[in-house]
């Protein structure tokens, strides 16, 4: 079984969607664990940026429901099983006052902060989940934000007790568009990293679209329509038409034997 750590409701198909569907299609069980779409608890913290993200989302206070159904909808393009765990978005999360832990947007793009629950270790539903995975899908953490930080450390951690279970980092789309973003991330990344680069069909490609195509309550948040994302789409996983279509990952060698 593969497993794929995704953050958010989206981050699986942008940045390893096309990977995800030739899984699928070759016959493997791949299996997608959104971590950080549950429901946010009452009282929801009343932030600028909580109001800013909802008025742009333009979902309601439904919007974890939401973003869950597009999931489901996108893993179903892409052929993969996905399961959810219970924990709120990092805005929505509060310290042990109620306060907002990450209530600027410079807030989740800093540090994970040592009284977020979420740093404290691989949480045990997910255990429970991927027992038997063979292979474990972290993101690299590309662009910071504080949600893909504490899942990579627990891709780590999951690998290091599921015995002869190969990690692998993906690279963090769109973040991974900025200039120097991928390269500063690996910087700051332990262990020894070797980039695989996964090669794509023009089936698994559009497949990937499909999937993206699914997050109607995102797609205003990075494009300007559905044709300009399937352009910029089509742009970055082949490096400007200069090679064949690819997703990115880094094999973590220090669980690869
Ligand atoms: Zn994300």
């Amino acid at each position: 079984m593969h497993v794929v750590l995704s953050p958010h409701s989206d981050d699986a198909p942008l940045s390893l969607g096309g990977w995800i569907h030739q899984l699928t299609a070759s016959g493997h069980d791949v299996l997608i664990v959104t971590t950080m779409c549950g429901d946010p608890r009452p009282p929801i913290p009343d932030t600028p940026l909580i109001r800013e993200l909802h008025t742009r989302w333009n979902v309601g206070d439904a919007v974890s429901a939401v973003r869950r159904r597009e999931d489901q909808a996108a893993a179903r393009v892409l052929g993969a099983r996905i399961a959810f765990l219970d924990l709120p978005d990092c805005i929505y999360r509060v310290d042990s006052d109620g306060a907002a832990l990450y209530d600027t947007g410079e807030a989740i793009f800093g540090p994970l902060k040592a009284e977020d629950a979420v740093s404290g270790g691989v949480p045990a539903d997910l255990l429970d989940l991927i027992g038997g995975a063979t292979d474990i899908y972290a993101p690299l953490a590309v662009g910071n934000h504080v949600d893909h930080q504490a899942v990579k450390q627990w891709g780590m951690s999951i690998t290091a007790k599921l015995h002869g279970a190969r990690l692998w980092l993906y690279e963090d789309y769109p973040y991974s568009e900025t200039a120097g973003a991928v390269d500063a991330t690996l910087a700051v990344t332990t262990g020894a990293l070797s980039l695989l680069p996964l090669q794509l069909s023009t089936q698994d490609m559009r497949a990937k679209m499909d999937a993206i195509a699914c997050y109607a309550s995102q797609i205003s948040t990075f494009w300007v329509s559905l044709d300009d994302m399937e352009a910029r789409i089509t742009a970055y996983f082949t490096q400007g038409g200069t090679r064949p279509p690819h997703e990115r990952c880094w094999a973590h060698e220090g669980f690869w034997g």
